[in-house]
C-alpha cells in the first residue's frame, strides 16, 4: 500500500446548537449538499489531498448524509475513511488524525466541515507553506478594533489591531508533531478550540497564511441563509435569475379513501381520489416549482395514463421534481401554499406538513415553508365537503456554480 503524502481531516462533530436544526449542523444541507460533502468536495477538487478521514458526530457513521459525502469523495478517486468524533473538538480531531494513513512526518490538514466555501488556492497555499515550516495555518487580520474585556463586559484594553489575527482552517501540522501535541494537552484536561493552538502549547513555530478569499464559518441559521445566497447570485444569470412558480390543484374526495395531505394522512371518512394518492398540496407545489423553472407539469411527467405509477406517493413526485429543478440549475427560496378544505380541521397538521415538506426540499430551515388553510364556506364543492383544493407559489433561484447544478440522488435524503 502506498502511504498517503497529505492526508486530510474534516472535522465534522459538532452538535450545531446554535444554527438551530435538530441535526448535526454539519449534516445540515447548503443548497441541496451538506456542509460535510461540500467541504470534503472542495478539499479533494484541489487535487493536493491523498487521503480523506471524515471525523462525524457519535453514533452517525451510518447515517445516509455520511454515507453521501464518502460517496462523492471516493467518486473523485480519494480514498475516503469515516470515524466517529468524541466529546470535544481536540478529541475528535486526534481520532481522525490517529486513523490516517500519513507517515509522521508527513502532514496533516484539519478542515472544518462547516467552512465549505474556502478557497482551492488558499487550501494548497496553506499546504505549501506548512511543507516550508511544518506548522501552518489560514487566517484573516482583524478589521474591527479589538477589545479585551472582563467577565462583566468591562473593558480592560483596546489591543493593537495589527497584532490581532483570526484563525480559520484549513490548518497544516506534521502528523507526528500533532498527535504529541493534541495527547500533551488532553493530558492536562486543556480544552482548545483549535488545533493550532496545542501546537503552540507544544512549542512549535507555527505560520499564518493570508486568506485571499472569503471562507465564512456556518455556524447560525442566518450564515447558512446568507452562503446560500451566496451560491444563488443575480449578478450571473441577469436579472431572470430570481424566478417564481405557481401551481393550484383540486381533487375530489371520496368516502372510504386514505387522506394524505402535505404529505401527512388525515383522520377522515373521506379521501381523495388520483392517479397517484391525490396529495392535492404537493401536487400543487410540484407545478409551481416546475413552472418556476420553466420545465412543465406534473400531469407531463407523470401522466395518468402511466399505470406503472398508479397510486404512486405524492411525496415521491415531488422529490422526483425537485430533482429536475436542481438539474436545471436552481435553488429553492421559499415556498407559500394554501389549502382549502371544509373538513377536518388541520390545526397542529399545517405544521406537521409544513415540516415535512421543508424536509422533503432539503430547505435548511421550515421557515422556509408556509402552510396555510381556508375553509369554503359552505359555498362551493370544497364548501360542502366533496373536494380538496390548493394553491401554492415559489421561488427558485439560478445557481451561479455549475458544479452545484450537476444534482445527484445523493444529494435527496
Ligand atoms: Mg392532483
Amino acid at each position: 500500500m502506498t502511504v498517503p503524502a497529505v492526508s486530510a481531516v474534516i472535522v465534522a462533530a459538532g452538535r450545531g446548537i446554535r444554527l438551530g436544526s435538530d441535526r448535526p449542523k454539519a449534516l445540515v444541507p447548503l443548497a441541496g449538499r451538506s456542509l460535510l460533502q461540500r467541504s470534503a468536495e472542495r478539499l479533494c477538487s484541489t487535487n493536493a489531498i491523498d487521503e480523506l478521514v471524515l471525523v462525524v458526530p457519535p453514533g452517525h457513521a451510518d447515517d445516509p448524509t455520511v454515507l453521501a459525502a464518502m460517496d462523492a469523495v471516493i467518486a473523485t478517486g480519494t480514498p475516503c475513511l469515516v470515524v466517529e468524533g468524541g466529546a470535544e473538538r481536540q478529541e475528535s480531531v486526534l481520532r481522525g488524525v490517529t486513523r490516517s494513513q500519513a507517515g509522521d512526518h508527513r502532514l496533516v490538514m484539519i478542515h472544518d466541515a462547516a467552512r465549505p466555501m474556502v478557497s482551492r488556492e488558499d487550501v494548497k497555499r496553506t499546504l505549501d507553506r506548512a511543507a516550508e515550516t511544518g506548522a501552518a495555518l489560514l487566517a484573516h487580520p482583524a478589521t474591527d478594533t479589538v477589545k479585551q474585556v472582563s467577565d462583566d463586559l468591562r473593558v480592560e484594553r483596546t489591543l493593537n489591531r495589527r497584532d490581532v489575527w483570526l484563525a480559520q482552517t484549513p490548518q497544516v501540522f506534521r502528523r507526528r508533531q500533532l498527535i504529541e501535541a493534541l495527547e500533551a494537552a488532553a493530558s492536562c484536561g486543556i480544552t482548545l478550540t483549535d488545533s493550532a493552538s496545542a501546537l503552540e502549547r507544544h512549542g512549535v513555530a507555527v505560520t499564518l497564511v493570508e486568506a485571499s478569499a472569503p471562507n465564512p464559518k456556518i455556524t447560525t441559521a442566518w450564515d447558512l441563509e446568507r452562503a446560500e445566497a451566496g451560491l444563488a447570485s443575480n449578478s450571473h444569470n441577469g436579472p431572470m435569475a430570481m424566478r417564481m412558480g405557481l401551481g393550484s390543484d383540486l381533487h375530489r374526495l371520496e368516502p372510504g379513501r386514505p387522506f394524505v395531505l402535505g404529505g401527512i394522512t388525515l383522520d377522515h371518512h373521506a379521501g381523495p381520489v388520483g392517479h397517484s394518492d391525490g396529495d392535492a398540496l404537493l401536487h400543487a407545489i410540484a407545478d409551481a416549482l416546475l413552472g418556476a423553472a420553466g420545465i412543465g407539469d406534473i400531469g407531463e411527467l407523470f401522466p395518468d395514463t402511466d399505470a406503472s405509477i398508479a397510486g404512486i406517493s405524492s411525496s415521491e413526485i415531488l422529490r422526483q421534481v425537485l430533482r429536475q429543478v436542481r438539474s436545471a440549475g436552481f435553488v429553492i427560496g421559499n415556498v407559500d401554499a394554501t389549502i382549502n378544505l371544509q373538513q377536518p380541521r388541520l390545526g397542529n397538521k399545517k405544521i406537521e406538513m409544513r415540516d415535512h415538506i421543508a424536509n422533503l426540499l432539503g430547505l435548511p430551515t421550515p421557515s422556509r415553508v408556509c402552510i396555510k388553510a381556508k375553509t369554503g364556506e359552505g359555498v362551493d364543492a370544497i364548501g360542502r365537503g366533496e373536494a380538496v383544493g390548493a394553491q401554492a407559489i415559489v421561488s427558485l433561484a439560478a445557481l451561479t456554480d455549475r458544479r452545484d447544478v450537476s444534482a445527484t440522488e445523493d444529494d435527496l435524503r
